[in-house]
């Protein structure tokens, strides 16, 4: 199947799961080379993630007029000045001195740099992501940064052979959504619930997901 066949099979699963109006599909571009971006642009892509800095840096030029990039993997603090201002949306803020790191850089370029908070559901220790119990605190301090918005969560279920399994993930990710939707923050907003990769999206779609990240579904295996 051509990556133009995989979106729009992907396309008539989320209308036909999707259980919000809008749902965005968020194409994940990693080890894949700008020639299948722009194969995947022409199939009515609007946003793709990339989960390394470097390679962000890399395809920048070649399409950053064409797509809105997310940055979808762990962040070191020391290369957020890379990537500040370039992202559409930074989905992996999950502690206090990189939220303060995004905030300097966003600050000096005189911009507002939209974040997720990724969540670590299980405290699964071979994941990034804050622990449930220092949620609270994480939003109140971002909350304070002016150059920083929050709008919604991220979260990745554990891989499961049967994808059934994440499903009590994604409910506990979009209970905390609502919860925090409904905190009166003034600087916070839960617009976003990023969850769902190519294995499990029709469940996250299913328990609430408007934004579903898929890579191989779309591109096929990847190759490191
Ligand atoms: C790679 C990646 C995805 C997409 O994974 P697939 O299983 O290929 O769909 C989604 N989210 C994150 C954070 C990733 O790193």
């Amino acid at each position: 199947m051509s990556i133009k066949e995989n979106i729009e099979e992907i396309k008539r699963d989320i209308k036909k799961y999707k259980t919000v109006d809008d749902v965005l599909l968020l194409a994940v571009t990693k080890t894949k080379p700008v020639e299948d971006i722009l194969e995947a642009i022409d199939a009515g892509i609007t946003d793709i993630g990339e989960n390394k800095v470097q390679e962000i840096q890399e395809k920048y030029d070649q399409v950053k007029d064409k797509v809105k990039i997310h940055m979808i993997g762990h962040l070191q603090t020391n290369k957020v000045k890379y990537i500040v201002g370039k992202v559409e949306l930074i989905h992996s803020l999950d502690r206090k001195s990189l939220a303060d790191e995004i905030n300097k850089r966003a600050k000096k370029l005189g911009i507002i740099q939209n974040c997720l908070l990724q969540v670590n559901v299980t405290k699964e220790e071979s994941k990034f992501g804050c622990y449930i119990e220092n949620l609270d605190s994480l939003l109140e301090y971002c909350n304070n940064l002016e150059n920083i918005k929050i709008i919604g969560l991220m979260g990745m279920a554990p891989f499961f052979d049967n994808p059934e399994d994440a499903r009590d993930n994604f409910k506990k990710l979009k209970e905390l959504f609502e919860k925090y939707k409904n905190r009166g923050y003034n600087n916070i907003t839960m617009d976003k619930l990023s969850m769902g990769m190519s294995h499990d999206y029709i469940i996250a779609l299913e328990e609430g997901s408007n934004l579903v990240r898929v890579g191989s579904k779309i591109f096929g295996e990847r190759f490191y």
